[in-house]
């Protein structure tokens, strides 16, 4: 065998006088500090394991457990441990795939009966066990038919389709104490090195998402590096679950969902609908101020039109249709085409332009039943949508200014966001050198602005690229709300056009934009971002009035009155309860305010306020306390 040379990154450089050696032994050999840390390893940048035999010069780059790439190997490890944990347990179950995912990983299996919640503390049990051994997760080669011959006798007919499917000559397995499975690799060298997992939920999926395919048990975990990282997700979830909108929805009365009426259908409750009317109200303000005009088009368009704007052909399955004096109707799923409409009304000059349409359009789009959930994922909302149709020279501006507008609107509400843009998907329309137009002149302004972006290739809508805007919320968890969409293909098959100074016809450009995107969406975010304590401007009650006996209430009905009176959403607890029972419902209630009315509050004609945080404010008049709430909401505090 002839020597060759081993790189660490383009540093250091080791002669092997004679191969093979394994990757792990190379490294030690270019003096990788921290080793023990070290799960795998990156050869000529294909990450491997670190069994891995090396018998020519190759580039090394070790793969620290706590990296992304690290902990990518750990999650997927962890769930050979699962896997292997479940066919100790549970006698005649077929494991199928277990891939890693976001903070942790998930196994199909297929059993005799799925698997529920309480299984999951003895396989936890199970798998600290297979941990504690230190297994070595052992990685052999095979032919194919070999391969499909083991499974077959094992009855793991998964493994076999997936083996057929693959039509590769050979196969690699990975084994560690009893369990082997078929997979690509790499792993970690061994059991021992999962210090921190946590078993969290279990959820039905069809064997390759396929609904004719047999339903089979998902098993979700996440694992980390270290203790203390797992600690401190598992507080995360804990929180996220304080604070779901679909309980919050309920407690605080603010939405519910029927099966009679259908799914992804919401009902707005009082306080809910309260808060819809807050945050429209506040679009309504923010659009007049930035010259947008009020419009309003009809739920139901005739079918041919839908096939004019494309939405047919790209759109369909996501539309409803309905058939009127025999004529067909499509449910409107955008708001763009009645916009276009109005543009066409009448002749346009360049003076006129630009012109933004603003309507709170209500929408309805087919999701398939699997990924509705509460206020997130819905089949009817309304979008805070707006076209505007401008000059070519104008479109680097008016995105400026759709931009400017996301920034302003997040900054209110507090949110961190990121940008994305995404380029022509498959299913689309228009010519390249549209795309090209549109995509550069989204990335201008978003470059000219020194605003950082993310590219999303393929992602954009069928009828030009898009910015997607991300916001994080008071968990770190991002949601999509706003977009900004360039087209210029609607314009020209609705032929919208301007008289330009050159007395000529010219075709205009259009921008699709929402700002908060769905407002049954937002809301949701809102609600976990909040934990339901909303800041006093958007609250649907801002302060309840309690009284503490019978004496009170005359006056806690005149304090009710003149609060109501003074714009300020009010109601009020006069029942014969003890006090602190009434707090501690409007402190559930999550009511930033309660206004107590005892015997000297009755006397002097005042209120004393109590905060949602249990703080006490000094006994104070009336007045005085309607320019303290008139205040927080001028600061939308
Ligand atoms: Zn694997
Ligand atoms: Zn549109």
């Amino acid at each position: 065998m002839k020597s060759f040379k081993i790189h660490l990154k383009d540093q250091l450089t080791k002669e092997v006088e004679a191969g093979p050696i394994a990757a792990q032994e190379a490294l030690r050999h270019l003096h990788v500090g921290n080793l023990h840390r070290v799960i795998a390893v990156n050869i000529d940048g294909e990450s491997r394991d670190l069994s891995t035999l090396i018998d020519s010069e190759v580039a090394l780059e070790p793969i620290f457990l706590d990296s992304e790439e690290g902990l990518e190997i750990l999650r997927h490890s962890t769930s050979h441990v699962m896997a292997m944990a479940v066919k100790e347990l549970f006698p005649g179950v077929k494991v199928s795939i277990g891939p890693a995912i976001e903070n942790g990983f998930y196994y199909d299996f297929d059993y005799e009966r799925p698997f529920r919640e309480d299984d999951l503390p003895k396989i936890e049990e199970k798998m600290k066990e297979i941990v504690k051994a230190d297994l070595p997760f052992e990685r052999s080669e095979m032919r194919s038919e070999e391969a499909i011959a083991l499974f077959r006798d094992e009855g793991e007919d998964y493994k076999v389709e997936i083996i057929e499917d693959l039509g590769e000559e050979r196969v690699s397995l990975y084994k560690q104490g009893s369990f082997t499975d078929l997979c690509r690799g790499p792993h970690l060298p061994s059991t021992g090195k999962i210090k921190a997992f946590r078993l969290t939920k279990v959820a039905g999926a069809y064997w390759r998402g396929d609904e004719h395919r047999p339903m089979l048990s998902r098993i979700y975990g996440v694992a980390f590096a270290e203790q203390k990282a797992l600690k401190k997700y598992l507080h995360k979830l804990e929180e996220a679950k304080r604070r779901d909108h679909v309980r919050l929805g309920k407690e605080l009365g603010f939405f519910s969902t029927y099966e009679d009426i259908g799914a992804g259908l919401i009902v707005w409750h009082p306080k809910g609908y309260m808060l819809r009317h807050i945050l429209e109200d506040f679009e309504i303000h923010e659009h007049l101020k930035r010259g947008y005009e009020m419009v309003k088009g009809p739920q139901l368009l005739k079918t041919e039109l839908w096939k004019r704007s494309g939405h047919f052909e790209n759109y369909r399955e996501n539309m409803y249709f309905t058939e009127i004096d025999e004529q067909s109707y499509g449910i409107k799923p955008m708001n763009c085409l009645a916009h276009m409409l109005i543009y066409n009304s009448k002749i346009r000059s360049y003076r006129d332009l630009p012109k933004r349409y603003f309507e709170l359009g209500l929408v309805h789009r087919h999701e398939r039943s699997g990924v509705l959930h509460g206020l997130l994922r819905v089949r009817e909302f309304t979008q805070d949508d707006a076209h505007i149709i401008c000059t070519p020279e104008q479109l680097d501006g008016e995105i400026k200014g759709v931009l400017a507008f996301v920034k302003d609107v997040m900054g209110i509400f507090r949110f961190n966001y990121e940008l994305e843009v995404s380029t022509r998907p498959e299913k689309s329309i228009g010519s390249d050198e549209d795309w090209e137009r549109a995509t550069t002149a989204l990335m201008k302004a978003m470059d000219d602005n020194d605003l950082p972006y993310q590219i999303n290739e393929g992602d954009g809508a069928f009828y030009g690229p898009k910015i997607d805007v991300k916001l994080q919320d008071a968990l770190e968890r991002k949601w999509q709300c706003a977009t900004v969409q360039c087209d210029f293909t609607l314009p020209e098959r609705f032929d919208l056009f301007y008289i330009d100074k050159d007395g000529q016809k010219h075709r205009p450009v259009m921008i699709h934009r929402v700002i908060l995107g769905a407002l049954e969406r937002f809301i949701g975010v809102l609600i976990e971002h909040y934990g339901g304590a909303f800041p006093t401007w958007l609250s649907p009650v801002q302060a309840t009035v309690l009284t503490v006996t019978d004496r009170n209430i005359p006056h806690g009905e005149n304090v009710l009155k003149s609060l109501l009176e003074a714009g300020i959403r009010a109601e009020a607890d006069f029942r014969n309860e003890k006090l602190s029972l009434k707090v501690r419902e409007a402190q559930i209630q999550k009511i930033p305010h309660m206004l107590i009315i005892g015997d000297k509050e009755s006397d002097k004609g005042g209120v004393t306020p109590r905060l949602r945080s249990g703080k006490n404010l000094p006994f104070m008049t009336g007045d005085e306390f309607t320019a303290l709430i008139d205040e927080e909401i001028k600061q939308r505090r």
